[in-house]
């Protein structure tokens, strides 16, 4: 081979080679989270380890929580609506009275103006619970019954209707759980609170809307809730589980975790921290936080 055409060879090697380095390098373009110009709905599965806390802040920019964490999570809540500049609950829901749910309760309406306060009617005789009520007492508030046919109001943009409690009386604290449907235009969100799949299999008998988007996995991902059928109906594009690292529990059980990532994409609070997502009704920008 003359030395001008190996020479030529070696360019073009070198060209195409560029080519290749350059094309795995830059990315495809995202969309980046302040690409999603006008109103919006965010929806924030805070990590408080093997407990829920969900902060949803509506397009008009009024506030609603679901779930306070454990005790031992309220500082973590606290700080968190502060850096969010929530000094305003316009609505705060209560799931089920564990500690889990209700734990940080007590300290967010000590310290942040809460509107109406909704939970499910059953108590727990545990001092958790009993500091629940005289957190609301001391504000001279009072709490909404939480059942089945309730609409929230929050946002004339969205639509907040409780699934659940269905009955007045449960054998298990679980079932009792406050299941939420938020829709915003094309977007719709089902948050289960520690539903168990009895409390799951009257939901699909009583045919209320159940496809949604994105789904808050009932307890915690656990064996007892989250059936094939259940899924089925739900067929979200996201599920959302909120766990604790080595929590005692197992959660997520193996199988729930299968059929789930078998149906859509599953992010986790103990292995992607704080999960945010964000829609103008039409997408859905995930972003998500450790630490
Ligand atoms: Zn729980």
């Amino acid at each position: 081979m003359k030395k001008q055409q190996w020479l030529l060879y070696l360019c073009l090697f070198l060209v195409v080679l560029a080519g290749v380095v350059f094309y795995l390098a830059v990315p495809y373009p995202t969309v980046p989270v302040s690409d999603i110009a006008g109103p919006k709905l965010s929806v924030h599965f805070l990590d408080v380890g093997q407990a829920d806390c969900i902060l949803i802040t509506a397009p008009n920019g009024r506030r609603m929580l679901v779930d306070a964490g454990n005790n031992g999570d309220a500082e973590l809540i606290l700080d968190y609506l502060r850096s969010h500049g929530v000094d305003t609950l316009d609505v705060l829901v209560g799931t089920h009275p564990h500690e889990d749910h209700i734990g940080g309760m007590d300290a967010v309406i000590a310290n942040v103006a809460a509107g109406r306060i909704y939970m499910p009617k059953v108590s727990a005789n545990t001092k958790t619970f009993y500091d629940v009520l005289q957190a609301v007492r001391d504000k001279g508030l009072k709490i909404t019954t939480a059942k089945a046919g309730v609409s929230v109001d929050l946002d004339p943009a969205l639509q907040i209707e409780i699934l659940s409690p269905r009955r007045e009386r449960y054998e298990n604290l679980n079932d009792y759980s406050v299941v939420i449907r938020l829709v915003y235009d094309q977007v719709s969100f089902l948050l289960m609170g520690d539903l168990e799949t009895s409390g799951e299999t009257e939901l699909l008998e009583s045919r209320v809307e159940l496809q949604s988007d994105v789904i808050k996995v009932g307890h915690h991902g656990s064996g007892t809730s989250t059936s094939g059928r259940f899924l089925k109906a739900v067929a979200p594009r996201y599920a959302v589980i909120s766990v604790g690292t080595g929590n005692r529990y197992g959660h997520p059980d193996p199988e729930v975790l299968d059929r789930l990532e078998k149906a859509c994409e599953v992010l986790r609070t103990d292995r992607d921290g704080h999960i945010i997502m964000e829609t103008d009704g039409k997408n859905i920008v995930v972003k998500m936080s450790k630490g």
